[in-house]
């Protein structure tokens, strides 16, 4: 009997883990990715040089599930390197300070963080213990309603010191969304501080051991691949086609090949799927609503240097320059190690202005950030080479207010659901958020096969009705 076939537009983390659990539920799947290789925004290639470049600096967090889950089934768990427990951050003329925690239940494990930090007042210590509350303990409903501020609105309403704005959460904004704490939910910050708060081993934080297309995206493909899966890259989908009820009938690629199955999976970036929608399914709030969404541009640049400048095999934080995340990946990474010799690999952010900056200028910037941060090694080093990758879409940027527009990866169109950082699930636009999109995006395929219902949120109105295909 001829199986009933899933298209997957997108071969980002997404899109191949929607394909996994739709071809383990024993669906045919092809995967259609329009760049030469799998992986989206977390790629890797080769320069002239033999070099790897990477899209940019990914680090795993213990709070992670699902992503560890799909990694355990192909065998590549064992290939994350977990650092110690500790968030380091260097500072303009050599400064430091870290946040340890130790092995205790929660908040216990804290205590460390709170008495042994030295460059915080015990004055501004106290702004933040008095409102670790809301943010271990804040309902639901609480936290929904946070979504309305910004993070710097709600940090200074509950009267925490500025100084642990601009010093402590303005690169951890930056990490995790490339933005400032002006410009991003304070739901998103609450989210992630509560979970690390609450379970000990949340903000662990590991590397892969090598580039991510040898270590993960490849190995992931090639077990697709032995099991089934037509895995397409370049082949870039042009057009959606549909019929009168809004359903697709089929997918066309820009080589004008039609690609036809039973349920489709847009697994895309929010403004390649914006880009793609048809006409017809505009009016409807599921989709209108994504209008709400837009990508955060972000720069990444990978620094090789003559010499060893930082000795640190972990994640490191700076709030004084434009390098607000960075690792030297000679010390974290197995497949970098270099004789010892350092090489950064940097998030460039906030990146608004200074994407149309030229390479020279961008280098120097990074440059003297780096010479600050390390006064003793630095200033004398010979920076061998630098790469930089410009990304002017990158994550989906939580905007204050705009949390209740996330759609379920269940559509109010009868044959799709969509997958990506922007659908709903609590990991936002992370490994973990698109791996978690992505299940629930095969799950919600495959219940609709079965010819299941599935929950559609926001609820359809009349112009399309969420039954099965
Ligand atoms: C610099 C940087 C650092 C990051 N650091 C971390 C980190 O430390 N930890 C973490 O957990 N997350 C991190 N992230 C986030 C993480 O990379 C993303 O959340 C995740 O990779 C998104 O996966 P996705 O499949 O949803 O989207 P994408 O990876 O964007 O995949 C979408 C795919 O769709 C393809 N596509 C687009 N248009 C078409 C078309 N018309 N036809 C066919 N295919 C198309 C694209 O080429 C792409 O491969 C980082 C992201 C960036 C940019």
């Amino acid at each position: 009997m001829k199986k009933e076939r899933v298209i997957v537009i997108g071969g980002g983390f997404a899109g191949l883990a929607a394909a996994k659990r739709v071809q383990e539920a024993g669906y045919d799947v092809t995967v259609l990715e329009k760049r030469d290789r799998f992986g989206g925004k977390w790629s890797s290639w080769t320069d002239e040089d033999g070099d790897v470049i990477e899209t940019g600096l990914h680090v795993y967090f213990g709070a992670y599930e699902e992503i560890y889950e799909l990694m355990k089934d192909i065998g590549i768990y064992d290939r994350i390197q977990w650092k110690e427990h500790v968030l380091t951050y260097t500072l303009a003329d050599g400064e430091r300070f870290e946040f340890r925690t130790m092995n205790a239940p929660s908040p216990l494990h804290l205590l460390p963080a709170v008495f042994q930090n030295r460059y915080f007042s015990w004055k501004e210590k106290l702004t933040l213990v008095k409102a670790l509350g809301p943010i271990i303990f804040g309902t639901e409903s609480y936290y929904a309603k946070c979504d309305n501020l910004s993070y710097q609105a709600w940090h200074r309403n509950w009267g925490i010191a500025d100084r642990m704005l601009s010093k402590m959460f303005l690169p951890m904004t930056l990490a995790l969304k490339f933005l400032p704490p002006e410009a991003i939910s304070a739901r998103v910050v609450l989210d992630v501080a509560g979970m690390f708060l609450r379970q000990n081993h949340a903000s662990k934080m590991g590397f892969l051991d090598g580039a991510p297309d040898d270590r993960f995206t490849g190995p992931l493909v090639e077990h697709l691949r032995q099991r089934g899966a037509t895995m397409r890259s370049e082949a870039k989908v042009a057009e959606v086609e549909t019929r009168a009820d809004g359903r697709v009938s089929a997918i066309l690629l820009d080589s004008g090949e039609r690609v036809v199955g039973d349920q489709y999976i847009f697994a895309l970036p929010i403004h390649n799927l914006k880009r793609l929608m048809p006409e017809r399914w505009k009016a409807e709030p599921y989709f209108d609503n994504l209008n709400q969404f837009e990508g955060v541009p972000v720069i990444s640049m990978q620094m090789w240097f003559d010499r060893q400048i930082s000795g640190i095999d972990n994640i490191l934080f700076n709030p004084d320059g434009i390098i607000p995340v960075y690792a030297d990946m000679a010390n974290t990474t197995p497949a970098y190690y270099n004789e010892g010799k350092s090489r950064f690999q940097f998030v460039v952010a906030p990146a608004i202005e200074l994407m149309d900056l030229s390479d020279e200028a961008l280098i120097r910037r990074v440059r003297a950030d780096v010479d600050s941060t390390f006064p003793d090694t630095a200033p004398d080093a010979t920076m061998i080479k630098a790469t930089i990758v410009r990304i002017p879409n990158s994550v989906y940027w939580p905007k204050p207010g705009t949390d209740k527009f996330r759609p379920s990866q269940a559509s109010p169109i009868p044959n799709v659901a969509i997958a990506g950082g922007y659908t709903r699930q609590k990991f936002y636009d992370s490994m973990e958020g698109a791996v978690r999109s992505g299940n629930r995006a095969g799950d919600a395929a495959i219940a609709r096969l079965r010819g299941e219902s599935v929950a559609v949120s926001p609820a359809p109105t009349q112009r399309f009705t969420a039954q099965p295909a």
